[in-house]
C-alpha cells in the first residue's frame, strides 16, 4: 500500500494551469500500480496555486490567509475535476477526502478517517487526499502536504511514502549553490541532515520544501 504526494510544482504550470500531459503519465503509473495488485493512496496539492490563477490573486494565493482559503476553494473543484477525468479514463474511481490537523488528532475522527480509507480502498477506489485549505485555520493546519502525507501513510497503515517534487533530492546544501551535492540515500535523520534543508517551496507554488519532507520523513520513520 503506497501513499503517492504530488506537489504543486509538478502539478500546475507557471501560468496556473495543469500540467495534464505529466500528470497523465503519472496516472498511468498509478494504474499499472494497482494492476499489479498495490493499492495507492493520493495527496495531491495545487488547490491554492490552481485557484490562485482563476481568481487572479498575487502572489499565487498566498499574499494571505484569506487569499489561500479563497483560492484553495476554488482550486479545489478543478483538482478534483482532473483526477477524477484522468484516473477515470484508466477506469478507476476517484475519491475525494479533505482533511484538517483536528481531523488527524482527534482519536474517534483519526478512526473514523481510517475505516473510511480502508473502505474505499477495498471498494477499489483511489482516494485523492488534500487539506481542507478553507477551513483550516493558521493555528491549526498542516500548511504542507509532505506532513499531511506522513500522517495520511499513518491512518492508510501504508507500507511507505513518496513524495514527489520538482527537486530530485536531499542536496547537502542550497541546491542553488554549484558545489551542492546530492545525498542518495539518507538512513536516519538528524541535526546534520536536518541542517542540509534549507528555506521554504523553492518554486513558490506549494508551501513545503525539504525542511517538511524532512518532518515528513520523520513521522513516517516513526510510524
Ligand atoms: N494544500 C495546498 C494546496 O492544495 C498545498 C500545500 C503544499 O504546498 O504542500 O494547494
Amino acid at each position: 500500500r503506497l501513499v503517492v504526494k504530488v506537489g504543486s510544482a509538478l502539478l500546475v504550470s507557471r501560468d496556473g494551469t495543469p500540467r495534464r500531459k505529466w500528470l497523465a503519465t503519472l496516472v498511468a503509473e498509478i494504474a499499472s500500480a494497482r494492476g499489479r495488485g498495490q493499492d495507492v493512496v493520493v495527496v495531491s496539492s495545487g488547490a491554492i496555486a490552481l485557484g490562485a490563477a482563476r481568481l487572479v490573486l498575487p502572489k499565487g494565493g498566498r499574499a494571505d490567509l484569506a487569499d489561500a482559503q479563497a483560492a484553495a476553494a476554488v482550486g479545489q473543484i478543478a483538482l478534483a475535476e482532473l483526477w477524477s477525468e484522468l484516473l477515470g479514463g484508466h477506469g478507476l474511481t476517484a475519491a475525494q477526502l479533505l482533511l484538517t490537523l483536528e481531523d488527524l488528532e482527534d482519536r474517534r475522527r483519526y478512526l473514523n478517517a481510517t475505516a473510511t480509507l480502508g473502505r474505499l480502498l477495498k471498494a477499489g477506489a483511489v482516494p485523492v487526499v488534500n487539506e481542507n485549505d478553507s477551513v483550516a485555520t493558521q493555528e491549526i493546519r498542516f500548511g504542507d502536504n509532505d506532513r499531511l502525507a506522513a500522517r495520511v501513510a499513518q491512518v492508510a497503515r501504508a507500507d511507505a511514502v513518496l513524495l514527489l517534487s520538482d527537486v530530485d533530492g536531499l542536496y547537502d546544501r542550497s541546491p542553488a549553490d554549484p558545489a551542492a551535492q546530492r545525498v542518495p540515500v539518507v538512513r536516519g535523520i538528524n541535526a546534520e541532515i536536518h541542517a542540509m534543508a534549507t528555506g521554504s517551496s523553492g518554486s513558490g507554488m506549494g508551501s513545503g520544501g525539504m525542511t517538511s519532507k524532512l518532518q515528513a520523513a520523520e513521522i513516517a520513520e516513526r510510524a
